[in-house]
């Protein structure tokens, strides 16, 4: 069996048979509490069953087990209470024990299901209140007729109403306060054997003291306000140490308050002629202190489970914004942040107490300040996505790159994260960088070129400024590639290369690596751009690299050009066209002869520049 459990042991919990040694435990502590109490009622007065001990084993017996058990322990506890009784004493307690039970089985049904608050797990005001409306108050209520109808039958109490009224009076009480007192006692009895702090200890024992005294001091001077003020020290027991310890500091003032009654001390005793009537008064006092600690405890643990739970939501919170790596920000309408997860953030340079929103603009880049300008949204719920990305300065001096996604509240408040993207910019800027550079010469590609030439035409348009291309192509490359080699032919790209980079200024210019042996550049605003390519052509002659395949010795350049105004079209169409000239000026000047310049003209090519 992969569970390990003994077949008889799984058969026995099946059938409903409970542990031998807790059913054994269970009935000799229910037997023996209800024959001492027994004993005493016989041989005296009623007075001293005030509080009936052996509901709260019974009760408790059942809350902690399984329900298919309960008849195992009814019957035991049934039997443990009669048949002594019966024998020892000579009296038939039926009636009683079915008035006990009919309480303890209520309430256990009632109460059975909440086993969080049964083993002591939570201390909820809600539990706290079912434990009172069906343990203490039902429970008894249910029990008390029963009993009555018992002492009835026994010739113990006459049909009087008044007599009747009494004795279910006190019948119910005796339950309720057994139940009240001792059922919390032994359900959260882990709480007094478990070590605690020598000052707890100590503040316990100085309240239990402080009301020991006044109860003293009350059965002394018969007075309601000492017993009254013995509350105090069981709230500060209560405060200090919880719920559990509080059950304890009550269970002493009332045994004090109870007992001191019986024995004839005390305001209780004194104000009422009746000794029966003065116990019932004595009895409704500690039940209603009972209930007032009950809510009281209950009500405070409540408390103060919400406030860790708050604690823990906001530890929990801000640890998440940390595992993020995001700046998380709460910031009310007018931008000013309320809170921010981590502390020291190292972009935000900026304390953790509220600071205004023009405070934290000052951290970010001038250009992008505009974009913030109306964070948070003064309406809608939702932003749509991220924000445009913008810069914010950080501690070490450096700009980072930021986008922000915010929500609002329904109370007005906006929580957004910072989430930082500058390594993302970076990664795509140098793959953008990568998709338009050639790799060889470093120059624009033919797509960097379509991009920045592009760019050029919509501002020279604006600019009102004309837009020139050189279309360059090396002379007799082939040939110097069959002379020195694919290697030297590279070299000799990569110089030419430099010379066009460090010719065309990048602001105005587009130097780049059409393909193969041609490069062309795109110039705006340029006046002269056939003396600029006349410059380009000397450059690289004087570059003198040396080519025994071309006319002259050294590698040269033909160059084509090509000017065009910008008008409104399709900036691409029209650098096309552009090129598409320049390549036509560049043939003319191939056939001129090579190493020469040619400019295209409205009319047609114009030769021999
Ligand atoms: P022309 O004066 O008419 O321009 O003659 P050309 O030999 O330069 O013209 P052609 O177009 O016939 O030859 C171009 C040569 O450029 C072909 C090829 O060997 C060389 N070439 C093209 N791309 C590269 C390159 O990336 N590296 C090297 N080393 N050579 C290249
Ligand atoms: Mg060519
Ligand atoms: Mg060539």
């Amino acid at each position: 069996m992969a569970t390990g459990a003994h077949p008889t042991v799984a058969r026995r919990a099946v059938l409903g048979v409970p542990p031998l040694s807790r059913l054994l435990g269970w009935t000799l502590v229910v037997g023996i509490t209800c024959f001492a109490v027994r004993a005493l009622v016989h041989l005296d007065s009623w007075s001293y069953a005030m509080v009936w001990p052996a509901v709260a084993p019974q009760l408790v017996a059942l809350l902690t087990s399984p329900r298919r058990q309960w008849p195992a322990y009814l019957a035991a506890f049934m039997a443990v209470q009669i048949i002594p009784a019966r024998l020892a004493l000579g009296i038939a307690p039926e009636i009683g024990v079915v008035s006990t039970l009919a309480a303890v089985v209520f309430a256990a049904t009632m109460l059975h299901r909440d086993q969080d608050w049964v083993v002591g797990r939570t201390d909820t005001l809600r539990s706290w209140r079912r434990f009172l409306l069906y343990g203490v108050y039902l429970g008894p209520a249910l029990a008390s007729p029963i009993g009555v109808a018992g002492l009835v039958l026994n010739g113990e109490v006459g049909t009087a109403p008044g007599q009747l009224l009494h004795a279910a009076m006190a019948w119910y009480l005796t339950e309720a306060v057994g139940i009240a007192f001792l059922v919390p006692l032994m359900l959260r009895w882990r709480h007094y054997v478990r070590p605690h702090s020598w000052r707890d200890t100590a503040w316990f024992a100085t309240m239990i003291a402080v009301t020991v005294a006044l109860f003293a001091a009350s059965a002394t001077m018969s007075s309601f306000v000492l017993v009254f003020l013995s509350g105090l020290p069981a709230l500060l027991v209560l405060i200090r140490s919880g719920i559990a310890a509080a059950f304890a500091a009550t269970a002493v003032g009332s045994a004090m308050a109870l007992g001191g009654t019986f024995a004839g001390y005390g305001p209780f005793a004194l104000s009422l002629e009746n000794p029966g009537q003065a116990l019932i008064s004595a009895q409704v006092f500690v039940l209603g202190a009972f209930t007032m600690l009950v809510l009281v405890a209950a009500a405070l643990e409540d408390r103060m489970r919400l406030a860790a739970l708050e604690d823990v939501s906001h530890k929990a919170y801000d640890l998440i914004a940390d595992l993020t790596g995001d700046v998380v920000i709460v910031v009310d309408a007018d931008g000013t942040v309320l809170h921010r997860a981590s502390q020291g953030h190292e972009i935000l340079d900026i304390p953790d107490a509220p600071i205004t929103k023009l405070d934290w603009l000052n951290q970010v880049h001038p250009d992008d300040r505009v974009a913030l300008a109306d964070f948070p949204a003064a309406t809608g719920a939702v932003s749509k996505g991220a924000s445009e990305p913008f810069r914010v300065l950080r501690v070490d001096g450096s700009w980072g790159w930021y986008v922000l996604h915010s929500r609002r509240t329904a109370d007005g408040l906006t929580a957004a994260i910072m989430r930082d993207v500058t390594l993302e910019r970076e990664v795509q800027e140098s793959l953008t960088d990568m998709v338009n550079t050639d790799p060889l010469t470093g120059l624009a590609n033919r797509r960097g070129l379509d991009l920045r030439a592009g760019d050029l035409w919509v501002r020279a348009r604006a600019a009102g400024e004309q837009v020139s291309a050189l279309f360059v192509d090396i002379d007799h490359f082939k040939s110097f590639n069959d002379l020195y080699g694919h290697q030297a032919g590279d070299d000799c790209l990569r110089h030419i290369g430099e010379v066009l980079a460090h010719l065309a200024d990048p602001s105005v210019c587009v130097a780049a690596r059409y393909g193969g042996e041609e490069f062309a550049v795109v110039c705006s605003g340029c006046d002269d751009p056939g003396g600029f390519a006349k410059g380009l052509v000397t450059a690289i002659r004087s570059l003198a690299i040396p080519h025994a395949g071309a006319p002259k010795g050294t590698v040269t350049v033909s160059v084509g050009v090509a000017t065009l105004r910008p008008w409104v079209t399709d900036a691409d169409l029209a650098v096309r066209d552009l090129l598409d000239r320049a390549d036509k000026a560049l043939y003319a000047a191939k056939s001129l002869g090579r190493d020469a310049v040619s400019v295209y003209r409205e009319a047609g090519v114009l030769l021999g520049e």
